[in-house]
């Protein structure tokens, strides 16, 4: 007999949504060179890394030029200075973490994959749906049982766990990829206080945290009793514009044990054995982000993209449209208007006013009816999409 793979990929969905979206628009451009495309699609930054950052990666650059300054491998849960600086971050919203609980990572996407490592396939995933899609496909690739809890409007995109509701591993993204819909402190409390109750595990992915104003929590570990079920999961991506440049960290808290198995320990013994470290020039560039230059600099970002989300908003609500997220989100969900279904709104879009989107059904059923705009575009391309919206869908 031979090799058995892993039959697990067997029970994938296509992953079409992006491919199915640039195979439209591609033959959409063939048909129509001449006309210029609006991308509110994309889950992408296009402002480039802050001047903190920037000068951190020229000065370890150097550093490796260098015998007295030169750095081979890096301790593999990050170098002290990292962890410490990531737990300065947290500190300065009265979080308080150990240094030792914070791991280096090289982004979200991989971390979310990597950490099932830790619990048995037999645990069963949680998902809120729609959903970033990683969070569904790394589970099967696991060959984890998947159950999906709705979020709609009827609960404002952010559902709360019932008694019946059956789960091991909990997947809780806020702000929320798609839908910009952000957890309250009551509500994560309710999350917090079923997986405590059940003994079950969420795994929080903060991603976006940085677009959060006011009082909502940034981090599950604002919510007392978190550090005996969650772990954290957190990007540069989002936060400092590290897409291309691949920067992330998790938060595994010391007191976080599943029968008598400590998780922090075992996330040691995984990252010493599976990576050998993440780069001291990317460790130094992370930082800078998190310090006071850094962080003004990278909240000049996020305020940008902040307002291409109202001039968005601006014109939905000129239009009459039904849209949640937005204030602390990159993303605007709206409703696909007339009831249209998504992809038939996304080829309105196209072909009327040259405004790409993401159809919501591409995060899942759930996500049928409904449309994602992003505001990582360039405000001039932000502000003629929604004039063009404006036009076509004002009734
Ligand atoms: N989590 C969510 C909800 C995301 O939307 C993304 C990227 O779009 C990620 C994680 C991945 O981030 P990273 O670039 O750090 O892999």
């Amino acid at each position: 007999m031979s090799l058995k793979p892993n039959g697990n990929y067997r029970n994938l969905k296509e992953s079409y949504l992006f491919f199915h979206i640039s195979k439209k628009v591609e033959a959409y451009r063939k048909e129509h060179p001449e006309l210029p495309l609006y991308r509110l699609g994309i889950g992408d930054v296009s402002r480039p890394l802050c001047d903190a950052a920037i000068q951190a990666l020229h000065a370890a650059v150097d550093d490796q030029a260098e015998e007295k300054t030169f750095r081979g491998y890096t301790p593999e849960c990050g170098i002290p200075e990292f962890r410490e600086a990531v737990a300065g971050y947290y500190g300065r919203r009265g979080v308080t973490t150990d240094p030792e609980e914070i791991f280096v990572s090289s982004g979200a996407s991989d971390e979310l994959g990597d950490i099932l490592d830790l619990f048995d396939a037999s645990s069963a995933a949680l998902i809120t749906q729609p959903a970033y899609p990683a969070y569904v496909d790394a589970s099967i690739m696991a060959g984890r049982k998947v159950n999906f809890l709705t979020a709609c409007p009827e609960n404002d995109f952010l559902p709360l766990p019932g008694e019946d509701t059956e789960a091991d591993l909990i997947y809780l993204c806020s702000p929320s990829n798609p839908t910009g819909a952000v957890y309250n402190h009551e509500q994560l409390r309710e999350w917090v206080d079923y997986a405590n109750r059940r003994g079950a595990v969420i795994l929080f992915d903060a991603a976006y945290e940085a677009f959060v104003e006011g009082d909502l929590p940034h981090s599950i570990f604002e919510i007392p009793g978190a550090r005996t079920c969650a772990i954290e999961i957190c990007s540069f991506s989002k936060t400092a514009g590290f897409t291309g440049t691949r920067l992330g960290y998790t938060v595994i808290p010391k007191e976080l044990e599943r029968e008598g198995m400590n998780l922090n320990a075992m996330w040691v013994r995984n990252r010493t054995t599976k990576t050998n470290g993440i780069s001291y020039i990317l460790q130094k560039a992370g930082i800078a982000v998190f310090t006071e230059d850094g962080l003004r600099q990278v909240k000049e970002s996020i305020d940008h993209y902040k307002k291409n989300a109202r001039v968005l908003m601006s014109a939905l609500d000129e239009c009459g449209i039904r849209y949640w997220g937005g204030r602390n989100a990159p993303y605007i969900w709206m409703a696909c208007p007339d009831g249209m279904k998504s992809w038939d709104f996304f080829d309105l879009m196209l072909n009327e006013i040259q405004v790409i989107g993401t159809p919501g059904e591409g995060f899942g059923e759930a996500g049928e009816g409904f449309f994602r705009l992003s505001s990582f575009g360039k405000p001039e391309d932000t502000v003629i999409a929604a004039e063009r919206m404006k036009k076509l869908l004002k009734r």
